[in-house]
């Protein structure tokens, strides 16, 4: 029997943010199987619902990875997906994620919305389809940390409430100024939040135009 999961990003925005596109390699390589993997046992990434012109010029850096299935079909519409096999990743959720939802479900789904503060239920697009709903806790995530702890819980089989976090860190943006991000994050094993490659540049370079709106 497959126990392969997939992990789907539907795009919400019209257009593609930095901040999103370096979630989004984040999350296609994080999902890439290793090749020691069991056969039966591969993630895969898909990012759906993707605006023509937005599809047709997609970063080099997404159109060439190699595992990052872009559509511009909406999430629904994917080969193989069952919808009592989806799980809607939703802040609003009344049932928490636990590991036991890995042998329930074998597709999640997730907002490709930057993330604001206060949060505005953006989400929200994504009930139309009818799908279970799981949340991830009651603080907002950004959408690559929503995949990565999606994957320790189902994957790992870690219970949520024993994955390690970091609340709204304070991030040095230069000599004498840091910023809060409004989020929560994965505490990797030196104690920072993990973020993808290349975040706190952008996060520094935002800053200091000034932002609201960011992951
Ligand atoms: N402020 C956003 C909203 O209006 O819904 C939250 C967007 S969050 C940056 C992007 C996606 O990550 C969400 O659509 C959801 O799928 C997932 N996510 C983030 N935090 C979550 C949580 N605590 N529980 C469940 N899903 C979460």
């Amino acid at each position: 029997m497959t126990t392969s999961k997939h992990y789907v990003v539907e795009h919400l925005d019209v257009e593609l943010e930095a901040w999103s596109k370096l979630e989004y390699l984040t999350i296609a390589t994080e999902t890439r199987p290793a090749t020691t993997a069991n056969p039966l046992n591969q993630p895969t990434f898909h990012l759906t619902s993707l605006p023509r012109e937005l599809f047709e010029n997609l970063p080099g850096e997404l159109k060439s990875h190699d595992n990052l299935d872009a559509t511009m079909e909406e999430v629904n519409k994917l080969e193989g997906l069952k919808a009592e096999e989806v799980c809607l990743l939703d802040p609003r959720a009344e049932k928490d994620m636990c590991p036991e939802d890995g042998e329930v479900f074998k597709w999640f789904v997730f907002g490709g919305i930057l993330g604001d503060d206060p949060p505005r239920d953006r989400t929200a697009e994504l009930r139309k389809y009818g799908f279970s709903g799981r949340r991830l806790g009651p603080v907002q995530m950004t959408t690559d940390t929503a995949v990565r702890v999606t994957r320790l819980v189902v994957e790992e089989k870690i219970p949520l409430d024993k994955v390690p976090f970091v609340d709204f860190p304070e991030l040095k943006i230069s000599k004498n100024e840091t910023t809060e991000m409004p989020f929560r994050y994965v505490r990797g094993e030196d104690g920072t939040p993990v973020m993808p490659e290349g975040m706190v540049d952008l996060i520094k370079e935002d800053s200091n135009k000034g932002f609201s709106d960011m992951m």
